[in-house]
């Protein structure tokens, strides 16, 4: 699950890793309250307004501007809240702005030399450790410093059984370039940033740019993160940030009956059981010519209402062209499920596009036989390659 970065921000400052300070708002008068009420906390009168979307590169597509005074605050929130955000991360229709974040600016006016850096805190799986990845080319795609000079991108592996140790933590501050006070800064800020990584079940917290002001402070200006799904049970406070805004409408509807969906860009629907099975069934329409419009699993027990609310989210999506049910009868049998997509089938009744049906395993004849005198423009399959073929025919 993704945050934004005022959650993200929210978190960090509870593990005690500094950070700018913001306070979000909804509507330019709560953006010019909030406004008033940072200056009489940090004293500062300018105010950066940041668009809290789930995607990066805001900056780029004007969804992060300074503000000098109350009236351009309420003005840029004005400008920023509900436009359509596009950013090299989203798509070309952008996102939509609900909210903004006023923050205390900390890049102090007339401060020449502010140095950002790169930071982020996430698993290696190739080596199971944990890993923190940083670089001095801050505030910048990290992305392009990996592609142009990646020797400006330095490692710290992490055992998660001993955790970090003191002398990682300074020799992130030594590769840094650091000294004096502002390297005790950056050795106390990643330790509670990794600290705050771990015991939030995070699968990343990635801090670009983390600041470093003209009086040696070590500051936290940005936060992405993504949380474990399988670790939000132990966090209530956190799962309840979730932003269903910011999600795939189709993927929340699928999440909420229980079935895992993967909205893609293709034209054939799948419907299938098991993960394994749904990735191969992928493969296999990717070789028939096809696209796959999604990735659906519907786990064990495929009855009619089940098969029936796939087919209602498959069908969400306009692009798709054909669809593949491709179940393995092992506990549930094939006649069961090949009933329930007769009988979804039927009630739906405004199915226009071609139904390619494979059921292999306990009852598959039967499950044919069904399917096969239904009456119903369903075409059953019993060999994973003759579904292939019976799909390449319905696109051509
Ligand atoms: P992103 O573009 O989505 O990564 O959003 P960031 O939070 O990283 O902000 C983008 C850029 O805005 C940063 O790299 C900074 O250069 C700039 N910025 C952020 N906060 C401040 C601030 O308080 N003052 C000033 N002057 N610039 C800021
Ligand atoms: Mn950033």
């Amino acid at each position: 699950m993704n945050l934004h970065e005022y959650q993200g921000k929210e978190i960090l400052n509870s593990f005690g890793v500094a950070i700018q300070r913001g306070i979000v708002a909804q509507t330019p008068e709560e953006a010019v309250e909030a406004a008033k009420k940072l200056t009489e906390e940090t004293g500062t009168g300018w105010h950066v307004i940041k668009a809290q979307v789930h995607a990066g590169g805001r900056g780029k597509g004007g969804g992060v501007k300074l503000a000098k005074n109350l009236q351009e605050v309420k003005d840029i929130a004005g400008d920023i809240i509900g436009m359509n955000l596009v950013t090299p991360q989203t798509s070309k229709e952008g996102k939509k702005v609900h909210q903004v974040l006023v923050a205390e600016d900390v890049y102090y006016p007339g401060d020449n030399e502010p140095e950002e850096y790169y930071m982020s805190v996430l698993l290696n799986r190739a080596t199971g450790k944990n890993m923190i990845m940083y670089s001095t080319e801050g505030g910048m795609d990290i992305e392009t410093v990996a592609e142009e000079t990646p020797h400006l991108i330095f490692n710290e592996e992490i055992d998660p059984a001993h955790g970090l140790q003191p002398f990682q933590a300074r020799r992130v501050a030594f590769n840094l370039g650091l000294s004096g006070k502002a390297f005790k800064e950056m050795t106390k800020f990643v330790s509670a940033l990794y600290k705050a990584y771990t015991e939030s079940d995070s699968s990343l917290f990635e801090i670009n740019p983390v600041l470093k002001t003209s009086d040696d402070k070590i500051i936290a200006v940005d936060a992405k993160v993504t949380l474990d799904d399988n670790a939000l049970f132990r966090h209530k406070d956190y799962a309840a940030m979730r932003d269903k805004r910011e999600e795939n409408p189709v993927e929340v509807e699928a999440k909420e009956a229980g079935l895992s969906y993967v909205d893609l860009d293709g034209n054939v629907g799948c419907m299938v059981n098991g993960a394994g099975l749904a990735m191969a069934t992928m493969d296999l329409i990717k070789q028939a010519g096809g696209e796959p419009a999604n990735f659906l699993d519907v786990g064990g027990t495929a009855d009619a209402e089940r098969v029936e609310t796939a087919f209602n989210l498959i069908l969400k999506d306009p692009s798709v062209k054909a669809i593949l049910v491709n179940i393995f009868g092992g506990i549930v049998r094939c006649d069961r499920v090949a009933q329930g997509i007769v009988d979804a089938y039927k009630n739906m009744g405004n199915i226009d596009v071609p139904i390619i049906v494979r059921l292999q395993g306990t009852n598959a004849d039967k499950a044919k036989e069904l399917i096969d005198n239904s009456g119903l423009a369903v075409q059953s399959a019993v060999e994973f390659k003759e579904a292939a073929d019976k799909v390449q025919a319905v696109l051509s």
